[in-house]
């Protein structure tokens, strides 16, 4: 064993030369080793190694530009390094970052205030991350039901929608359908159940229940391959979730914030869920930012003390938070989307659609689009290949569907550049055998 001293001067010069490797321009090639070797393997990315980002462009280490069709899963609303969210990360970095909510702040009550203002809830709960706010909105669902709704103590259950996804904890993997989110990962949180999706018959069954507390569903189901329900769905849910005195958690984290064409996915039936769960955009792409949002009457029921975060609600967040939605607002990306999201799948039906035997389904609302494959001809992950070869990064959700989910700032020549490339690529492959 080395003395301490001579041990950490040899981790000072490993420090050094890592540095070294990073002035020196790496290559993909080096990017992937070196990321393969040190990261742990919980995610399958696309062969890019990407080093620059400006609107709705990033550049490979080797300068090479693509069309962003992920959006960092839908966070990056505004575009990659937006000015004005960029100068308020800035401007905030330097004056208060962190405070912890041992204390008040200048920032989390003008962002609280101008956010439940906007999307009309009294209060709101701070957190960093989509999952941590679902899991905040099962917490006080649970708590709800023992003191409103008097559910026996411990005894209160949860409805999600099958095929959900809201992320990676424990208690999201307790409530999911999907083997690879929850295998070797139980025992699971008692409590929980699925019911299908866009199914209001079978919902009710579940809500006669008195035990249950809340229904928990996304408006369109996004990791599961961009899953629209029928019109009349969501008002459906409000009215039985009203009529059974549960309450419906609306799961906003990738639909909302203009994703789909308008400033909530929900906003298309004209519905207000009892708690709205916002992540992703809300930080600007540039920060985890979430947020559960609900009226008195439910959010009061968390006492100090019972619930927290220590980076939820901090002045950096807030800042970034209230300007995302303010650079929402101003350049009024979710029209902007819902008009580009038509031009998308009109022009894709009609260059691909009617007759390519490769492309089953289009669908999307606002620039949340999926392509269905026919994985008899091609994978999903071939196309991901070939799209990167041609100028645009997309990733599969599952084997057969590919998700097209562009900055909602895209301009339509930009677009019309894009589809270019999806057409050209997919009608690149042989559909003979
Ligand atoms: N909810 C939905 C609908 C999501 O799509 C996701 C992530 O993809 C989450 C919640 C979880 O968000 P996070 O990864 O920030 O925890």
């Amino acid at each position: 064993m080395l003395p301490v001293c001579r041990r950490s001067s040899r981790i000072v010069k490993k420090i050094k030369n890592v540095t070294k490797t990073h002035k020196r321009a790496l290559s993909t090639q080096d990017v992937i080793e070196r990321e393969e070797k040190y990261v742990a393997h919980n995610y399958h990315p696309l062969p890019v190694a990407l080093s620059k980002g400006e609107g709705v462009f990033v550049w490979d280490v080797e300068g090479k530009r693509y069309f962003d069709y992920l959006s960092g899963y839908s966070a990056n609303n505004f575009g990659h390094c937006h000015p004005k969210i960029i100068k308020a990360l800035q401007d905030q970095s330097t004056v208060l970052h962190h405070t912890s909510r041992a204390f008040f702040s200048d920032q989390l009550g003008a962002y609280s205030e101008f956010v439940t203002k906007l999307f009309g809830y009294d209060k709101l709960l701070p957190m960093n991350t989509g999952v941590e706010a679902g899991d905040t909105a099962c917490k006080l669902s649970r708590k709800w039901g023992y003191r409103k709704k008097k559910i026996p103590k411990d005894q209160a259950k949860i409805i999600f929608a099958a095929n959900n996804f809201w992320g990676r904890s424990l208690a999201a993997c307790s409530s999911s359908t999907d083997p690879s989110c929850f295998r070797d990962y139980g025992p699971f949180i008692p409590g929980f159940s699925c019911v299908p999706y866009n199914d209001l018959n079978a919902l009710e069954k579940f809500l006669q229940d008195p035990l249950v507390c809340a229904f928990m569903v996304e408006p369109i189901q996004g990791e599961a391959g961009i899953k629209i329900p029928d019109e009349g769905y969501l008002k459906g849910v409000r009215e039985l979730c009203t009529k059974y005195n549960v309450l419906w958690i609306a799961d906003e984290v990738q639909t909302g914030l203009g994703r789909t064409g308008k400033r909530l996915a929900v906003d298309y039936e004209g519905v207000k869920p009892d708690i709205l769960v916002l992540g992703k955009a809300l930080g600007g792409g540039v920060y985890p930012v979430s947020a559960c949002l609900a009226d008195d009457d439910v959010m009061l029921v968390m006492e100090p003390g019972t619930h927290g975060s220590t980076f939820g609600g901090n002045p950096l967040a807030c800042k970034v938070a209230i300007t995302a939605l303010a650079v929402l607002e101003e350049e009024n990306l979710a029209d902007n989307a819902f008009k580009l999201g038509e031009i998308f799948r009109i022009e894709l039906r009609k260059k691909l659609n009617n007759g390519n035997p490769i492309v089953n389904t289009i669908r999307g609302k606002g620039l949340l689009n999926a392509i269905d494959i026919n994985t008899n001809i091609v994978d999903a992950w071939d196309i991901c290949l070939k799209l990167k070869e041609n100028g645009l990064i997309a990733k599969h959700t599952h084997d057969c569907t590919i998700r097209f989910s562009p900055p909602l700032t895209i301009t339509e020549e930009q677009m019309k550049e894009s589809i270019d490339i999806i057409v050209r690529t997919i009608t690149s492959f042989d559909t003979t055998q």
